[in-house]
């Protein structure tokens, strides 16, 4: 990576964890929300052997847009168009209901750009790994489930771009297999 792209992956983490500083993750532990950033863009770092500092900044940026008080315009400022376009990729339209988002992406993400893909590819890889370290508390092993056999047909489109990357998506759908799993043992005893 050159320097101007170690600047823009710095800035760009500064950037997400500000915009998302009051934010934690669903799951029981509550975790920081800067940690699932931190993950994807490790992610995408460590598949593209830190060649696309666009992507890892991607990475960190990614649910701006959809989750924080963010423009378009402000990211495209800061980190340029094709760091904003690509976030803007992966951003689903809240204006639509929860049901109709979830089943729009399994319909578009096969058409969207290569970069776009992989960093779907690494946000679906962080969700599925918290699902089966920490849960979320109020869901019950069939919505767990459910979004395990979302999260899979949405990366059917991701497929045959990195192998690293798709390696350790199914890794993080056994895991979660796995701890459902347990749960579902757990509860019989
Ligand atoms: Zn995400």
């Amino acid at each position: 990576m050159s320097v101007k792209g170690a600047l823009l992956v710095s800035l760009a983490a500064d950037f997400a964890a500000r915009r998302h500083a009051d934010q934690r993750r669903k799951g029981a532990s509550r975790e920081p929300y800067v940690n699932h950033l931190t993950e994807v863009a490790s992610l995408l770092a460590e598949a593209t052997a830190g060649q696309d500092a666009e992507l890892i900044a991607a990475g960190y940026l990614h649910d701006t847009l959809e989750d924080t008080e963010t423009e378009y315009e402000e990211l495209q400022t800061h980190f340029g168009k094709s760091v904003a376009k690509l976030v803007s990729e992966v951003t689903d339209d809240k204006s639509l209901p929860k049901a109709e988002r979830k089943r729009l992406q399994v319909v578009y993400t096969p058409k969207k750009s290569r970069r776009a893909r992989l960093l779907k590819l690494a946000d679906k890889t962080s969700n599925l790994r918290s699902l089966a370290t920490s849960p979320p508390a109020d869901w019950n092993n069939k919505r767990a489930a459910e979004y395990v056999d979302w999260s899979e047909k949405v990366v059917s489109g991701c497929r045959g771009l990195n192998r690293d990357l798709e390696e350790a998506f199914d890794a993080a759908a056994s895991e979660a297999r796995a701890a459902l799993g347990a749960r579902v043992e757990r509860k019989r005893k």
